[in-house]
């Protein structure tokens, strides 16, 4: 918004020139507004207006003022709604928002839906009840340690999904023949089919 702001200040009008040009926030903090005050100093000579005609406020829609991250919070705090009180329509305050607000800039909105789903559930079983959005923050850290934990597991799945070479566990069954006889065993696979064989050959595995 800087740079549209400086522009804007050059702007010269019919009845003077624009003097200053603010962002502020609006009072419920979901928006901004842009204060516009215009100085008619530099009026041509003659011009009988008003030496000063008030500040011009124009409600800008956010476009470029972080406004995805706004209605993503305002996203999350409904689901919150949605999941602890069971409301379809919720009017969420401009704290729960800012709370939002912070736990999807410092999370992502994956982890920050995960934090209320924790909370949701940590919540049942110890029977504590939760009124407010804020509530949920103090399970943000332990959410998001399970978050982690779990995304680590869905990837070495992945992983192993993608292995034509492995069984479903991530094992590569292996033989060695000792003294006459096959022994079996198996190993961890680490994915890469020509290593695999190449280290199973090495010591005198054949893959089974
Ligand atoms: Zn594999």
């Amino acid at each position: 918004m800087e740079k549209p702001l400086k522009e804007l200040k050059r702007v010269r009008l019919t009845t003077g020139v624009i003097s200053t040009a603010t962002l502020e926030r609006t009072k419920d903090g979901t928006d901004y507004k842009l204060i516009v005050r215009k100085s008619t100093k530099l009026s041509p000579p003659g011009a009988d207006l008003p030496q000063d005609a008030g500040p011009i406020e124009l409600e800008l829609k956010s476009a470029n003022t972080g406004s995805e991250l706004t209605s993503q919070a305002k996203e999350l705090v409904s689901y919150f709604f949605k999941r602890f009180h069971k409301v379809e329509k919720s009017y969420p305050t401009s704290k729960a928002i800012n709370q939002a607000i912070s736990l999807i800039s410092n999370h992502g909105v994956d982890q920050a839906r995960y934090v209320v789903d924790f909370a949701h559930i940590a919540a049942q079983d110890t029977g504590f009840k939760i009124e407010t959005f804020g509530g949920i923050m103090d399970y943000t850290s332990r959410a998001v340690a399970d978050y982690d934990k779990h995304q680590k597991a869905r990837q070495t799945q992945t992983a192993i999904d993608a292995c034509s070479f492995c069984n479903r566990a991530g094992f590569v069954s292996l033989r060695i023949l000792k003294d006459g006889k096959w022994s079996h065993s198996s190993a961890k696979c680490t994915h890469d089919v020509e290593q695999m064989r190449a280290v199973a050959e090495n010591q005198g595995y054949q893959i089974v």
